[in-house]
């Protein structure tokens, strides 16, 4: 079993064929999917996504990039909705000083006061850094999160932040450009790292692995990142598939075979 740590499935590059996408991933051994609802208006329905589909489970906060839309209702709204258990952490939060779509004291602030509502949450954390290496891990330190731990997802740090992000309590995820022929350094970092601090994901509908690259990504694809990593660390596919899998459900916190509650939206 793979299991897909982050996808955007409520997001209008599924609309048409969801159900679809949701069946290919099966097929292919994706066990689980936790999909990620980065602003107010994909939160109700990721958490629908979640509720109507007993392998997917959803992550629920604001994106960097929409961290100038955050306002009084805010947070009394996710505080709700997250008390939900098909939310299985929060996120994604960070910063994102390469599109810089909110202001970066903005983003700064915001991801502040989230790692607290995580905090009070008592759920981990999921991470979105881009160009934004050092600030992420001052803000991590500082705001002590290694209280709630989480993930780094798509990891684009070096070694030395990946191994201080893991003795936070934090798991390096792994996305399809991993498989890109320019990812050199990258691939460097992977097979230095260890593979039980380390999750899988597709970021869907975004960074297709090879061979589908340039194409519209889906859960089903994780299994080429699977791949493409069980050969830098020279391990089995199986081997990668298992220990991503044991992590995957230690951070999320899911029993394997828990049977998933069909609860009404809060
Ligand atoms: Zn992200
Ligand atoms: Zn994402």
């Amino acid at each position: 079993m793979l299991i897909d740590s982050h996808a955007h499935l409520e997001m209008a590059e599924f609309k048409r064929d969801l159900e679809e996408v949701i069946q290919r991933a099966k097929e292919s051994g994706v066990g689980y999917i936790f999909t990620v609802g980065t602003e107010k208006k994909d939160w109700r329905r990721a958490l629908e996504i979640a509720l109507s589909h007993s392998s997917i489970y959803a992550i629920l906060g604001v994106h960097p990039h929409n961290a100038k839309e955050i306002d009084e209702q805010t947070y009394p709204v996710l505080r709700e909705l997250c008390r939900h258990e098909k939310v299985r952490a929060y996120g994604e939060i960070g910063l994102d000083f390469f599109r810089n779509l909110s202001p970066r004291d903005v983003q700064l602030k915001r991801f502040r006061e989230q790692i607290m509502l995580a905090k009070e949450l008592r759920l981990p954390i999921v991470v979105h850094d881009r160009e934004a290496h050092q600030e992420t891990l001052e803000v991590l330190k500082s705001e002590k999160a290694k209280e709630c731990g989480g993930i780094i997802h798509c990891f684009s740090g070096d070694y030395r932040m990946a191994t201080e992000c893991i003795d936070m309590g934090f798991y390096i995820s792994i996305p399809g450009s991993i498989t890109f022929k320019n990812a050199i350094e990258f691939q460097e970092i992977v097979k230095r790292l260890p593979l039980d601090s380390l999750l899988l994901e597709t970021d869907a509908p975004f960074l297709t692995p090879v061979p589908f690259r340039g194409k519209r990504n889906e859960p089903s694809y994780v299994r080429y990142t699977a791949q493409k990593v069980a050969e830098l660390k020279k391990v089995s596919l199986e081997k990668v598939a298992h220990v991503t899998t044991e992590n995957a459900l230690r951070v999320y916190r899911l029993n394997r075979g828990s049977p998933s509650s069909m609860m009404d939206l809060p």
